[in-house]
């Protein structure tokens, strides 16, 4: 209850206070209580899946259980799959480096920004959340070795006429709240003249642009291409932007140990191909 109680009040928090990319502003009033209600619930569904992982390496480690935080929506990195389960390549790498290094956890599925958030009000312990690893971020947090490379891109609809960013003009195009997609956008919304609408979690991001309220949306390139790999009818008229590489994330100076066994651990899966063998579950080669 405590839990959800939180994370309501910090979304209505959130959708509050309004500013730019920054991580703790949403446009989207409206969605972001619903949103953390089905965060809390997420969250209480993924203790149960937790306990049967404590169990599994009780014998190991000191005992304590880390709270990982990971967004909602963000395939094929973390996303729910057909039987209601929260899958992906961040989900499955993190099971196998806890079993590697046997460590316990409890996963809350708390949407990309409430969990940095949440990372820093010391809600969480950690965040795995395809969470680039950027400059301005290593002064607030530190991160894991980097554990996939990625960049940004920009979607519209399929049908859609736009192909470059000059056909943006005059347009509003749709971001995710605190990401490196929105940011990219922000950086050449003045020189292309467009707006910025911000969402809570990819999915209602990618609504807006199926709707045709967006002309486009702003969002890491590797997510973009499985969205319409899975059938998703968008196209990505242009080629990526530099972006940076993925990492786990801990609070500055806080859970050494857990980011000293997650750098142990992937190394580990690297190693023995499981990292590879993950991988090759969700993207064809
Ligand atoms: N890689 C992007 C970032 O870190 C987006 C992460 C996400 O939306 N889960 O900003």
């Amino acid at each position: 209850m405590k839990k959800k109680m939180t994370a309501l009040t910090m979304a209505i928090m959130m959708a509050a206070s309004l500013s730019a990319c920054g991580g703790s502003s949403t446009a989207d009033t409206t969605a972001a209580p619903t949103e953390a209600t089905t965060a809390a619930n997420n969250s209480e569904a993924d203790s149960t899946e937790a306990d049967a992982e404590t169990k599994a390496s009780d014998n190991a480690g000191s005992g304590k259980v880390y709270k990982i935080a990971t967004d909602t929506t963000f395939a094929p990195f973390e996303f729910e799959n057909d039987k209601g389960e929260m899958v992906g390549i961040d989900l499955d790498l993190l099971k196998a480096i806890s079993k590697d290094q046997g460590f316990t956890y409890e996963l809350v599925v708390a949407g990309f920004s409430a969990a940095t958030t949440g990372l820093e009000a010391g809600e969480y312990d950690a965040v795995i959340a395809g969470m680039s690893i950027t400059d301005e971020r290593k002064e607030k947090y530190d991160f894991s070795d980097p554990y996939y490379d990625s960049g940004v891109g920009m979607a519209v609809n399929a049908d859609s006429d736009i192909a470059s960013y000059d056909d943006l003009n005059g347009k509003t195009v749709a971001a995710k709240i605190g990401t490196e997609g929105c940011a990219f956008a922000e950086s050449i919304a003045d020189q292309y003249g467009f707006t910025i609408v911000q969402f809570e979690d990819s999915s209602s991001m990618y609504q807006d642009v199926l709707a045709g309220n967006s002309v486009a949306c702003f969002e890491d390139y590797p997510v973009l291409g499985y969205e319409i790999s899975r059938g998703t009818a968008f196209k990505m008229p242009l080629e990526m932007e530099h972006g940076n590489s993925y990492g786990f994330a801990v609070l500055k100076g806080q859970n050494t140990e857990l980011l000293e066994m997650f750098n142990a651990g992937l190394k580990n899966m690297k190693d023995s191909g499981k990292y590879d063998e993950i991988l090759d579950t969700y993207i064809s080669k």
